[in-house]
């Protein structure tokens, strides 16, 4: 049992071979700080200056609206943190989602410490977010809406282009969190709207530690990281230029191959989907049925804790995610599958499994075969699955 079957994509992803080759001589031969003046520094410089290129064309932007950063959860901190400041004299109000990632509603958490009032909008129980409520809540003193372009648990993608119409339509700056849709699905800053957009490295098969944040020109946020003039003054530190090659190829890889791989991938989740539907009962899906991302598939089994099921999952060399304890080890379900309306009982008893183009349909197989002696095995132990056998005997 040596088998390795990663279906935990949405987490991390694992470095294509290409993108460690384009990054391996930015640490030994071109090493070079792209800030320096020397022609040494140029070779570095010039690879920061054709990944910028390359992440701008993949959203619409131009070159000098893309500031590399620390990562996805640096980029979310940034746009919430500088323009709540940068905007104060306009107002004190945010608006965003009540699922999007920690990176967002821990900030929003901080901010409300700080004077700042948050308005969380709901979402149906597909995990789209209510339009109407959104609008509804836009006051005078409204200075942003952040809601995400696809949720990282059940992968229901955000109307984007509504929310920024709405945003536009009042003058409220948008900002969303795009790191697991960037390079996964199309998106266009312009047709879209969009004021700010937070990407990250690993989640598109490039590097941890880098990422970006697309800032339109003309919105006024400032630096977040003090200290030198890198970045347009805007993001100090010196740049990780690694990284950044990383992350450039890694979205040129994307950019190439993105029709292929919305296909490939979203027809194999179909098939894990309809698998795991047909023949596992008392099962059902969690978010959007076609809207959804490419990569992810996401469950709830009724009478199981998602806690055990991974740990049996993993000794079949199989990686998955659940709603749960996966912060601070707490073992509160999910906010995302209590936003879209399930009880506390069944969200704790849910499976993220989040393809990539590595993926196979016999990985596939290999998975929905161990995990339904996983749900049987657990179930035939659950006193709870016992009385309701019970009961629908009767
Ligand atoms: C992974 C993730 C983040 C955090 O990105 P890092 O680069 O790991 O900091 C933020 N938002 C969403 C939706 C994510 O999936």
């Amino acid at each position: 049992m040596n088998r390795l079957i990663y279906l935990d994509n949405a987490a991390t992803t694992q470095v294509y071979p290409q993108v460690l080759d384009a990054m391996l001589p930015f640490f030994t031969e071109h090493y070079g700080n792209p800030s320096a003046i020397y022609s040494f520094a140029n070779e570095a410089k010039k690879a920061v200056d054709q990944s910028r290129s390359t992440i701008a064309d993949l959203i619409g932007a131009n070159t000098d609206e893309i500031y590399f950063t620390g990562g996805g959860s640096e980029s979310d901190n940034w746009a919430l943190v500088a323009t709540a400041e940068a905007y104060e004299s306009k107002g004190k109000h945010i608006i965003t989602s009540k699922i999007e990632h920690h990176a967002i509603l821990h900030t929003c958490e901080y901010l409300e410490k700080r004077g700042y009032e948050i308005t969380y909008i709901d979402v149906d129980e597909k995990g789209t977010i209510k339009l109407d409520e959104l609008e509804a809540a836009i006051r005078p003193d409204t200075i942003l809406i952040s809601v995400m372009a696809a949720n990282n648990e059940i992968g229901t993608i955000q109307p984007l282009k509504e929310i920024g119409a709405i945003a536009k339509a009042h003058g409220v700056l948008f900002h969303t969190d795009a790191v697991q849709a960037f390079a996964h699905i199309p998106i266009n800053v312009d047709e879209m709207n969009i004021d700010m957009l937070s990407a990250s490295g690993h989640k598109i098969h490039g590097p941890k530690g880098i990422g970006i944040m697309y800032i339109r020109k003309g919105v006024k946020i400032r630096s977040f990281i003090h200290g030198g003039a890198q970045e347009r003054r805007r993001r100090a530190g010196t740049h990780n230029v690694p990284g950044i090659v990383g992350m450039g190829k890694a979205a040129e890889l994307a950019k190439a191959n993105m029709d292929n791989n919305i296909k490939n991938v979203s027809e194999l989740r179909d098939y894990l989907i309809k698998r795991v539907l047909d023949e596992i009962p008392y099962t059902r899906l969690n978010g959007h049925e076609t809207n959804r991302l490419p990569n992810n598939a996401n469950f709830c089994f009724r009478f199981i804790e998602g806690e055990s099921m991974l740990i049996l999952l993993d000794q079949n060399g199989i990686c998955g995610s659940s709603g749960s304890a996966c912060t601070s080890g707490s073992l509160d379900p999910s906010h995302v599958l209590l936003a879209i309306g399930l009880p506390h009982e069944i969200a704790h008893g849910s499976l993220r499994l989040t393809l990539s183009e590595q993926t196979t349909k016999e990985d596939i197989d290999y998975t929905v075969d161990k995990l339904k002696g996983i749900i049987e095995r657990l179930r035939s132990m659950s006193p709870l699955y016992e009385d309701f056998v019970k009961n629908h005997k009767e």
